[in-house]
């Protein structure tokens, strides 16, 4: 069984003062956790500080987002060996404020998918219906849709490589998670199609569930037997709540 994985996103948030004293407060806590692997994932121009503070501790750095090029002229852009250089080791790919704020498609993201596996960093993938998709009865069928362009990409066989974060758009930020039951059928649902990707045998990659993933539900999401840890944007942002969704994952 592989450490069950919590991910702090913290999208555009934080500075240099407020970076230093979350990780000041969550870092000693964060180390007594066992079990669980932590990421946290600041905005580009922080990598350098929180990989230094990050220095000594359990914790793992990553990116939110990542060109599939590897240098040349694409202006403010940022390349997977650029994340190496910060000894970042995950990176979000087509998380859905990149897919429907600016412009993502299923291929650049499966395009991003393949360059940070070839570069050693690893993939977490981010796949989500909209509310008018879920009502429709279309989520597993989207969720499929997204997961496939990746594998067509990559092969079937390399999405044991990566993470799958399960992200419902309607409950990012909006406070209204899926629930226990919901998400879990959701993630069944995936496990069941790599199931079929996968050589027998090999090991199914961690599950995450994202959206409105605070301290007070983690724990009834967490106890689905398909759920592996989880994705968090706005309570990564507080230590004690970020602490203690890594504590009961
Ligand atoms: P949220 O964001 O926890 O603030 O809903 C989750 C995410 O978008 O990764």
């Amino acid at each position: 069984m592989k450490d069950k994985l919590v991910i702090g996103n913290w999208k555009m948030n934080g500075n240099c003062e407020e970076n230093q004293r979350l990780l000041a407060e969550a870092l000693p806590e964060l180390a007594a956790v066992t079990g669980v692997e932590v990421v946290v994932c600041p905005p580009f121009p922080y990598l350098a500080q929180v990989g230094a503070q990050l220095q000594g501790s359990p914790v793992s750095l990553g990116a939110q987002n990542v060109n599939a090029k590897e240098r040349g002229a694409f202006t403010g852009e940022v390349s997977v060996p650029m994340l190496n250089d910060f000894e970042c080791r995950f990176v979000l790919v087509g998380h859905s404020e990149r897919r429907t704020l600016f412009g993502e498609t299923d291929e650049m993201v499966a395009e991003k998918y393949a360059a940070a596996l070839s570069g050693g960093v690893i993939p977490v993938l981010c796949v989500g219906e909209t509310l008018e998709q879920r009502r429709a009865g279309l989520a597993e069928n989207v969720i499929v849709g997204q997961l496939q362009a990746v594998a067509s990409r990559v092969g079937g066989e390399a999405m044991a490589a990566g993470v799958i974060a399960y992200e419902p758009l309607w409950a990012i930020g909006t406070g209204e998670s899926a629930t226990p039951e919901q998400a879990q059928q959701i993630h069944g649902h995936i496990r069941q199609w790599l199931a079929g990707q996968l050589p027998s045998g090999t090991a199914s990659p961690r599950l995450l569930y994202g959206g409105s993933l605070k301290a007070d539900n983690a724990p009834a999401l967490f106890a689905q037997p398909d759920i592996d840890g989880g994705l968090v944007g706005s309570a990564a942002l507080e230590a004690q709540s970020f602490v203690t969704i890594c504590r009961v994952a």
